[in-house]
């Protein structure tokens, strides 16, 4: 009876598991395995860790039993996107409480271990504790927080800023894994001492303090290996672990099922024979012909124990050098690290995000930071201070803004009345103190008045040209929208979107950031027959394919319009991947150079979207095998730049856009065999304005800008090319 009545409480407290349970628990050996197929020489690394494992059994052997605990400092990293995966700082103490019990075998569910395995659970007497100082020698309460992109898809390039990895051992939890589906997964000791700064556990958010899969992944830093061996592929070949006290199994789909914890395959009739130290007597153990499918270190979600002799491989593993593991319990450490001192009571980390815009009718994207600053919805603050319990929040706006300052509450909504970007001010306030932050660039509120319309164009030519064209960094960090003022179609000036990765960083690659730039309002209102929003790009890729295992992801460029003043946005197009790159694979940072880097592009602007206040957004969504993308000459146009790029074929050609023009104007022409052109542009009068000889590649085609400074008067002008022989006038409008 007893033993039904502990079945039917273990199936229940299982499926409770089981229910939100990955397809695969973990990754461990997949990402092992990856690893010595790129790096050969890592198995020489394992070959002397194996050595070093041998050398300390024989010598525990021959002292006796060891009794001795030891301690081990932890670091919790949280890499979120404000979502659900911002970990609260009291869930992680009480799971980092709770990991622990499994190493010193005080978790309280080993009452369900089945009769066989009572007595082979095992104590691994490892005291595991949040650290209290960081490798700064500041005082901490071992939770570090990394806003990014890469909580989604987490892989190694998440595993932000690692704390010394013979010091403390890091864990990370990330919103999603990139990986087969898997919870969680650690790297061996061998593996580490190979790549310390990948050391350590990466887990899904909502694994925190599921089922022991930190316990689990925390066996693999100390040198665990799946009960049925080093493979990821639970339940299909029986295997073993080099663990004697651990029955040879095929190892158990999640899943805590009756048929699972009393399984016999593999494991029958399984018995062990050792040589005494003398080397003469012989001795017989008869294990358990039952295999332990609630081992921690099985997939079951049964996880309840580990045994002696996997407790005495952890053990080995963190008194050993390998990886510097055994660092990590010296007294020494343990003092750096603070891992015994009580927990400090720390003032709060100021920090706060958006969410999105609310109002009538407002759907927008998960989180706004720009809207006209006489939009209906209202920008929507979220208090996210932590590191301790806040009693007080204090809030203060910039630019005329309805709430000027909040205290008590948590979050705001707000408006503002003076466009710009607005400065927010947060301070929280906690038993131990305060803390704020201020981000001058936190939201911005857009200016209504049209920068133009039809005819408009932009030449990018200076910064000081585009005061109205905000650009968002939304995860502050180097791939980023900027000026640039060393390249350009006609000029020297355009904007690029930096996706190179100049840093061979081992954190970060861009795949997943995406950042915006929004140009001013234009009037389309009542626009009839084709509107082209036009522009140039100029891109390329580092690689592409597939280059060192990985899938190599191109950047995108995505055009978006809104007539809602930010509220609600509309893609009207995209240009994709391989697309964009018109200048191929280059390996080093990509910067255009003749007019030929440029090709045109044009976005037919749908009637819906003519409207008095109509905003575009370039947005780049980049990847781990983008280089730079370039964006330069922007018009609105009733023509595409292929059309005025085909009317420019030949010497006796050229086409001028945008015409009539009031930010300047490009000259379209295809050069001859001598590349020598000279251009006048005159008033009605016939006096001459300006003037200018220009040698160019041959048989090319050239985008010439002029500005307005050039012609700085409105009024009707002539322009007149003379190229290869031929000359050709055209009228040009300015106003
Ligand atoms: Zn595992």
């Amino acid at each position: 009876m007893l033993k039904k009545f502990t079945l039917a409480a273990s199936a229940i407290l299982c499926l409770a598991g089981a229910s939100f349970a990955q397809s695969q628990p973990c990754a461990t050996d997949d990402h092992h395995h990856e690893l010595l197929k790129k790096h050969p020489e890592l198995a020489e690394y394992e070959k002397q860790f194996y050595e070093q494992l041998g050398k300390a059994a024989a010598k525990t052997t021959a002292t006796g039993p060891d009794t001795t605990y030891y301690d081990v400092p932890l670091v919790v990293h949280v890499v979120h996107d404000y979502g659900d995966e911002f970990l609260s700082d009291n869930a992680i103490y009480q799971a980092a409480s709770d990991w622990a019990l499994a190493f010193v075998s005080a978790n309280p569910d080993t009452n369900l271990v089945i009769p066989p395995f009572k007595k082979y659970i095992g104590n691994a007497r490892l005291r595991f504790h949040l650290a209290t100082i960081d490798p700064n020698g500041n005082p901490t309460k071992g939770i570090v927080r990394h806003f990014s992109y890469l909580t989604v898809a987490g892989s190694d390039q998440s595993k932000f800023d690692p704390w010394p990895n013979n010091k403390y051992i890091n864990i990370y939890f990330t919103k999603t894994l990139g990986n087969s589906g898997a919870a969680a997964y650690a790297y061996y000791p061998s593996s580490a001492s190979f790549m310390p700064y990948y050391d350590g556990v990466i887990g899904l958010y909502n694994y925190l303090n599921n089922s022991k899969t930190i316990p689990h992944e925390l066996g693999h830093v100390l040198n665990l290996q799946h009960v049925w061996g080093n493979n990821n592929n639970a339940a299909v070949a029986c295997g073993n672990d080099a663990v004697d006290d651990t029955p040879p199994t095929k190892g158990h789909t999640p899943g805590c099922v009756t048929s699972s914890i009393y399984d016999t395959t593999c494991a029958t009739g399984y018995m062990k024979t050792y040589t005494s130290m003398s080397g003469v007597a012989d001795s017989v153990v008869n294990y358990p012909d039952t295999t332990n499918a609630q081992n921690i270190m099985d997939y079951t979600y049964c996880a309840n124990m580990f045994t002696i002799g996997q407790c005495f491989r952890m053990r080995t593993a963190i008194t050993s050098t390998t990886a510097g593991r055994n660092n990590l319990i010296t007294q020494a450490n343990i003092a750096e690290t603070g891992a015994l001192a009580p927990m400090p009571d720390l003032p709060p980390v100021a920090e706060f995000t958006l969410n999105k815009a609310t109002g009538t009718g407002v759907i927008t994207d998960p989180r706004s930071y720009f809207l006209t600053f006489n939009n209906e919805g209202s920008f929507s603050f979220k208090n996210s201070s932590w590191n301790d319990t806040i009693d007080a929040i204090n809030w203060e706006f910039s630019n005329g803004a309805t709430v000027a300052t909040s205290t008590g509450t948590g979050n705001v909504t707000n408006k503002f009345a003076i466009p710009g970007w607005v400065t927010v001010t947060l301070t929280a306030t906690s038993n131990a103190g305060s803390n704020t932050i201020v981000n001058n660039r936190a939201v911005y509120a857009a200016d209504t008045t049209p920068a133009g319309g039809m005819g408009y164009s932009q030449a990018f030519a200076t910064e000081g040209d585009i005061p109205n064209w905000p650009m968002f960094n939304y995860y502050n960090n180097p791939f980023k929208w900027e000026f640039y003022n060393g390249a350009g179609l006609g000029d020297n000036g355009c904007l690029r979107f930096r996706s190179f990765d100049a840093s061979a960083r081992r954190t970060g690659t861009a795949t997943g950031d995406f950042d915006d730039i929004v140009t001013p309002a234009f009037n389309l209102e009542g626009v009839t027959g084709d509107v082209y929003f036009n522009f140039f790009t100029a891109a390329a890729s580092t690689s592409s394919g597939i280059t060192g295992g990985t899938t190599k992801v191109l950047d995108s460029l995505e055009i978006d319009v809104t007539t809602t003043g930010g509220a609600r946005w509309t893609k009207i197009a995209g240009v994709r991947r391989a697309d964009l790159v018109n200048n191929g694979n280059i390996s080093s940072e990509f910067i255009p150079g003749a007019s030929a880097s440029w090709a045109g592009r044009s976005v037919a602007v749908p009637v819906a979207h003519r409207t008095r206040q109509t905003f575009f957004r370039f947005r780049v969504r980049a990847g781990n095998g983008g280089n730079n993308i370039y964006v330069d000459k922007m018009n609105i146009s009733n023509l595409t730049t292929d059309i005025q790029e085909l009317a420019a074929t030949g010497t006796n050609s050229m086409v001028i856009f945008p015409n009539p023009s009031a930010n300047g104007c490009n000259l379209v022409f295809t050069t001859g065999t001598d590349g020598a052109v000279a251009y006048s542009i005159t008033d009605v009068a016939g006096k001459v304005v300006y003037r200018a000889y220009k040698n160019f590649a041959s048989n090319t085609r050239i985008t010439e800008f002029v500005s307005r400074e050039t012609v700085p008067a409105a009024g009707l002008y002539f322009v007149t090319l003379t190229n290869g022989g031929n000359t050709v006038t055209r009228k040009l409008v300015v106003y």
